[in-house]
């Protein structure tokens, strides 16, 4: 069990990518990271999703925000080499990436799944993060310390029938997260994976649409933990598959 108490202004002067930040999850990080005192990187595909996010921030009277539009199925390495520069240029340094962007694909059984949703999906949940991270590690290494955190699923810790591609690109995931953690062990970079658990969002909804999306756990409920493992409260946590509720 982690203890946990984010202070006010915990992650004041940090700066933190977030994928996915348009919508669900990633929105409500953005939110609380910047609330905390985080100036925040918000990536995803749709950027009319991120301006909306943007402007929350904004009115809400939190640090600015910087807006990244990169649909993660077509990016390619140049894509994230450019980001990182522009990254390094704008605030000198990465001190947190939430890896939270991915595509769920249809549930359906192993047989009938065809090769272009399983190409998107590896490609979204598993390689751009491989190339992202890849592409990030030097300006993470300018931070003081820094914390990425990668976003699991109860299926990438439990192969479950019909979720297919999904469920092994969050294996995989968990794979790089232990892998990294291994190799960057005592430096001033840690690596977690986090399951959110059933929270109330477009891909619950798409996952399971007879629920009452009210009474599942909300984005913002979880957030608690996710501000911890951005924050210096963190330090002692590498390599743990870490769960938010
Ligand atoms: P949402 O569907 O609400 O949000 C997904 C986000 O990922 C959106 O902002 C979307 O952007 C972005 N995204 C999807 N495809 C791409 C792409 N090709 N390029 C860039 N961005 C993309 O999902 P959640 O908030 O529920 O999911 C957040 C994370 O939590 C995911 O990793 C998911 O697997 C995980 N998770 C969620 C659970 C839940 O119950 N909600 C349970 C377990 C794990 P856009 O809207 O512009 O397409």
């Amino acid at each position: 069990m982690i203890e946990i108490n984010n202070t006010e202004n915990c992650l004041k002067g940090k700066t933190i990518l977030v994928t996915g930040a348009g919508a669900g999850i990633g929105k409500s990080a953005a939110i609380h990271f910047s609330k905390f005192g985080a100036e925040v990187i918000l990536l995803g595909k749709t950027t009319a999703k991120l301006e909306a996010t943007y402007d929350e921030i904004v009115k809400l009277g939190y640090p600015e925000p910087a807006i990244i539009p990169l649909d993660l199925n077509g990016a390619t390495k140049q894509n994230y080499l450019d980001m990182a520069n522009t990254i390094k240029d704008t605030f000198g340094k990465l001190d947190g990436v939430l890896h939270n962007a991915s595509s769920l694909g249809t549930i359906m059984p192993f047989e009938q799944m065809s090769e272009e949703m399983v190409d998107e999906i590896f490609k979204v949940n598993l390689t751009s993060q491989f190339k992202m991270t890849q592409a990030l590690l030097p300006i993470l290494k300018l931070a003081k310390t820094a914390s990425v955190l990668f976003t699991s699923s109860g299926v990438g810790r439990k192969g479950k029938a019909f979720w297919g591609a999904y469920s092994i690109s969050k294996f995989a995931t968990e794979g790089m997260m232990q892998v990294l953690a291994d190799e960057y062990d005592n430096t001033q970079i840690r690596f977690n994976s986090i399951n959110p658990g059933a929270t109330a969002t477009k891909m619950r909804r798409i996952a399971f649409p007879a629920e009452e999306q009210a009474k599942l756990t909300q984005p913002d409920d979880i957030m608690p933990i996710y501000i911890h493992l951005m924050s210096d409260n963190s330090l002692n946590i590498n390599g743990q598959a870490l769960n938010a509720q």
